[in-house]
């Protein structure tokens, strides 16, 4: 099925040569770890002791009377331990280290939020930990900074290039290449080089198992549609796994519409014009790039969705048409997330919210006893900094300038 980590046209692994040993041993353990039934199982335990699994599926009463059509039901990935579907990714990339018998694990971050869930692992198992991140991404994400050095990690601020995600992860790579034989290198979505895109997809796809029963059981019957947010595509391949193969059941990915997909400020790759195909850090994909092949830069109000590229596998199943991908803006996001707060009590990340938009804009034009599945990939609350801001909350905006003042004075 799978030819060298090819998904249709896209994938592959476009390593230097000082790379492919390591990865090959990296596919060799993942290999081996799959056939292994006690691997899962050693997955499913430490997942439950750790990180609240199974996450539960919510019935959103609420929402479902105020659109007056399908059954809106949400599978509450924001219950993980640090607050979203990452967990599942890193945990079970650490419980590989484990068995590869290495100390030392590295990422690259952007937002951070995969930082501080690869700095939870790394303190979990006692590994030694590195994290990259480019300089102007530490000083606009101080909060998950904060967290990374205290769970004992060393966040290094790159200087070169524009100094955000893509320069991170150049460095991160250079690191590999002299320190493979101690270290991992915790990719943090569904992209990537073979075999990241199906090692993720595999440690995510405990989401789709787990709501194929749960919804089978609460709603009666597979719901209509699902419905996921789009960055890299780990939490959507996650949940739309459990489902791949039930064809009556319609996955829609939902992408960053930002300012809108006429503005050219934006993070829509499968459902834009504005994306071509091509190789780029080691995978090949829809990239947000010019005719040079230079990477554009992208805009969301969900610092987790502003990515150039996306999941091989999702783009082999858009131009399958398995998978439908939609955008949603900045403001109808902020929209979905105060509608989502107000009337379920329920706090999605921004990211998530792109999600609960889209399934908002399909729900009042289903019949009722149609039944539709939000994924909600994390929580928002611990994001107070990025969401307040976004509701240009005066009241909040006192608050920061008084504690600036404040220290100001102290110094
Ligand atoms: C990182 C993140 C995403 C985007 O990543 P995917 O790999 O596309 O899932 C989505 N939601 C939340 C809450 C995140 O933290």
């Amino acid at each position: 099925m799978l030819e060298r980590g090819y998904y249709g046209q896209f994938g592959g692994a476009f390593l230097p040569e000082a790379l492919v040993a390591t990865f090959e041993e990296l596919e060799a353990a993942f290999r081996q770890a799959k056939a292994d039934p006690a691997f899962w199982q050693e997955y499913v335990d430490l997942m439950s002791s750790y990180s609240c699994r199974p996450t539960p599926v919510t019935y959103a009463e609420n929402l479902t009377r105020h659109f007056g059509g399908a059954r809106i039901y949400i599978k509450r990935e924001d219950l993980n331990h640090t607050g979203a579907h990452k967990a599942n990714n890193v945990m079970g990339q650490g419980l590989l280290v484990k068995r590869m018998g290495k100390r030392r694990v590295i990422a690259e971050t952007g937002a951070g939020q995969h930082g501080v869930a690869t700095a939870t692992m790394a303190a979990k198992f006692g590994f030694e930990c590195t994290i990259y991140m480019g300089q102007v991404d530490v000083a606009r994400q101080r909060p998950n900074v904060f967290w990374m050095e205290r769970l004992g990690a060393t966040v290094v601020s790159v200087r070169e290039g524009s100094r955000t995600l893509k320069d991170a992860i150049n460095e991160a790579f250079r690191d590999w290449v002299s320190t493979m034989d101690t270290t991992h290198y915790v990719l943090g979505t569904a992209c990537g080089p073979h075999p990241f895109p199906t090692m993720v997809t595999y440690f995510q796809s405990i989401v789709g198992r787990e709501a194929r029963q749960q919804i089978v059981k609460a709603a009666g019957k597979l719901p209509d549609r699902v419905y996921a947010c789009v960055g890299g595509g780990s939490n959507a391949m996650g949940i739309f796994s459990g489902f791949l193969d039930d064809t009556e059941v319609g996955l829609v990915g939902v992408e960053a519409g930002g300012r809108g997909l006429q503005s050219g400020q934006h993070a829509a790759r499968l459902c834009s014009e504005d994306a071509s195909i091509g190789v780029a850090q080691g995978y090949k994909t829809y990239f947000l790039q010019d005719r040079d092949g230079q990477m554009n830069e992208t805009h969301s109000v969900a610092a987790g969705l502003d990515y150039v590229g996306v999941s091989p596998i999702l783009a082999d199943l858009a131009e399958r048409r398995r998978v439908r991908f939609e955008a949603a803006t900045d403001r109808e996001v902020i929209d979905a997330l105060a509608l989502t707060v107000r009337k379920e009590g329920i706090i999605p990340a921004l990211e998530s919210s792109h999600a609960f938009a889209q399934a908002f804009k399909e729900a009042p034009h289903l019949p009722k006893d149609a039944v539709i599945l939000i994924n909600q990939s994390g929580r928002g609350d611990k994001d107070i900094f990025t969401i307040a801001d976004a509701f240009e909350d005066p009241s909040w905006k006192e608050f920061i300038i008084a504690k600036a003042e404040a220290y100001r004075a102290g110094s």
